[in-house]
């Protein structure tokens, strides 16, 4: 299965995705782990990255389509499922050229949908570790011990882009560049599904799992 999520920052993409890894055994390619990584271990990708990341912007296409073509190549043959990634038209359409060069094409799109106000609190309050990349929030999905990882032990950070001012950014970012992508892939005959993702995390798998048990069993 090669499953697209789509969906404002915040709206719960990494979260959904970790269980859909966990329930079908897909690989969760997530450009903006990608890139966190990248800068993480100062490389020239990740170096050209920083200020766009920093300030809310997007990534140029052309660095975050030959990065991802990448992360599919390796892709194993059982599927992946890709977050945060393609965020703009041109990203979308240069990933169906590349997948059309492999003889595939996108299953199925999720669209996790969500209430401007909602990706503001969800932002703001997210908190990740910095070993394991698990995410948590200070209010809804809180660890066992404030600020402590419960897989590790790890003190858990907020991301640089998560304070108030840059999600702004971000989400004008998303309104601006990324929902044009649903209309695309409605408009290329590619099944999209609309999840109400305002809801809790257990309720949006539930909506999840149902549109992608019912694409396996077809
Ligand atoms: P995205 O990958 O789309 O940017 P995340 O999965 O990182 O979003 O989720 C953003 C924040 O909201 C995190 O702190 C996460 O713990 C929390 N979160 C995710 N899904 C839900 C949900 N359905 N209800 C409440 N909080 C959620
Ligand atoms: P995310 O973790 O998905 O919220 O992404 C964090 C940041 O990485 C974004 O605000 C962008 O600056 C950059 N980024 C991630 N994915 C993409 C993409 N597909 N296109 C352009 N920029 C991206």
């Amino acid at each position: 299965m090669r499953i697209v999520l789509l969906g404002a920052p915040g709206a719960g993409k990494g979260t959904q995705c970790k269980r859909i890894v966990a329930k079908y055994g897909l690989l969760h390619l997530s450009s903006g782990d990608i890139l966190r990584r990248e800068r993480a271990e100062d490389t020239e990708l990740g170096r050209k990255a920083q200020e766009y990341m920093d300030s809310g912007a997007l990534v140029p296409d052309q660095i975050i389509v030959d990065m991802m073509a990448d992360a599919i190549n390796k892709a194993p043959v059982t599927g992946f499922v890709l977050d945060g990634f393609p965020r703009t038209v041109h990203q979308a359409e240069e990933l169906a050229k590349s997948l059309a060069s492999a003889k595939q094409k996108m299953d199925v799109v999720l669209n996790l949908k969500i209430d401007d106000q909602m990706v503001v609190q969800r932002m703001t309050g997210r908190r990740s570790c910095p070993q394991c990349g698990a995410v948590y929030h200070i209010e809804n999905l809180k660890p066992k011990i404030e600020g402590i990882c419960d897989n590790d032990g790890t003190r858990l950070v907020q991301r640089p882009d998560d304070s108030a001012e840059v999600v702004e950014n971000r989400l004008k970012t998303y309104h601006l560049q990324t929902e044009p992508v649903v209309d695309y892939y409605n408009k290329n005959n590619c099944m999209v599904f609309d999840i109400d993702a305002n809801k809790d995390v257990g309720e949006v798998s539930g909506l999840v799992f149902e549109e992608l048990d019912a694409l396996a069993k077809a």
